[in-house]
């Protein structure tokens, strides 16, 4: 499988704190990955790397074959990447169509449209919700928003900071449904999760992060174990 993300011996240092220690990480054409790891372990750290939001010390950021790390944030969203961060960081006052939109900045707004229909066809809960402020959401509502937002420029790759944090079951499950609908649709995807369960049953590969290094990485059925005993650090 040829490969969207390739991540070779980061290094990101915040003043003395070693945040990542030489990780390498790879994301294949439509594939899923997860990232599991406990609070602190440096998820975050690492997507925001991959957006550009964080220089490294060492290493170096591929995609799509091209190396990136010195790339600019805002042109990272222009060749394919796609964001959803930590907490969702929507938009309070504005209607759940219009958060949407916002992240179509640079693209044709007929292909904006085209993309909102197939968010809608896709994802109901945004076409029944979509003149309605996302301040009247409910957490894993605002979840959805933030994805959709994420990927209505349709992204290669899109980056979910831990998507299912503070979600009632129901709504994991919901969401989980939005990541499926995406993967139909061939979008390659590294999800950060500290809830390894749900997020397990998502992709075919995880790697385990801790203290800003990758302790184990595999397929699901190799690594079950050892990233289910990580939630409970
Ligand atoms: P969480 O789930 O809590 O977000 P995480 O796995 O995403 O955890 P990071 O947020 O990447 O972890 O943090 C990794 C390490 O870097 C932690 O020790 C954290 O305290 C530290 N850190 C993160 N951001 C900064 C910053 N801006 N300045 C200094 N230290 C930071």
């Amino acid at each position: 499988m040829s490969e969207i993300l390739r991540i070779d011996d980061l290094v990101v240092n915040y003043g003395g704190i070693e945040a990542l220690r030489s990780v390498s990480v790879n994301v294949g054409k439509a594939e899923s990955v997860l990232l599991v790891g406990a609070n602190g372990a440096g998820k975050s750290t690492l997507i925001n790397t991959i957006i550009g939001l964080v220089q490294p010390r060492a290493g170096k950021v591929w995609f799509d074959g091209a190396d990136i790390t010195a790339m600019p944030c805002a042109e990272r969203g222009r060749i394919g990447i796609g964001y959803s961060p930590e907490g969702r960081r929507i938009f309070n006052s504005l209607t759940v169509e219009e958060n949407i939109m916002a992240g179509s900045f640079g693209i044709p707004a007929r292909e904006a449209a085209r993309n909102l229909d197939w968010i809608m066809d896709t994802f109901p809960i945004v076409k029944e919700r979509r003149k309605q402020p996302a301040n009247q959401m409910s957490g894993g509502q605002q979840q959805i928003v933030a994805i959709a937002r994420a990927v209505i420029c349709m992204p290669k790759l899109l980056l979910l900071d831990e998507p299912f944090l503070g979600l009632a079951p129901v709504w994991i499950g919901q969401v989980g449904q939005v990541i499926r609908g995406l993967q139909a649709r061939g979008t390659a995807i590294l999800m950060t999760e500290q809830m390894a369960r749900p997020a397990l049953k998502l992709v075919e590969r995880a790697y385990v992060l801790r203290s800003g290094e990758i302790r184990r990485s595999g397929p699901v059925e190799a690594i079950r174990e050892v990233a289910l005993a990580e939630e409970y650090l």
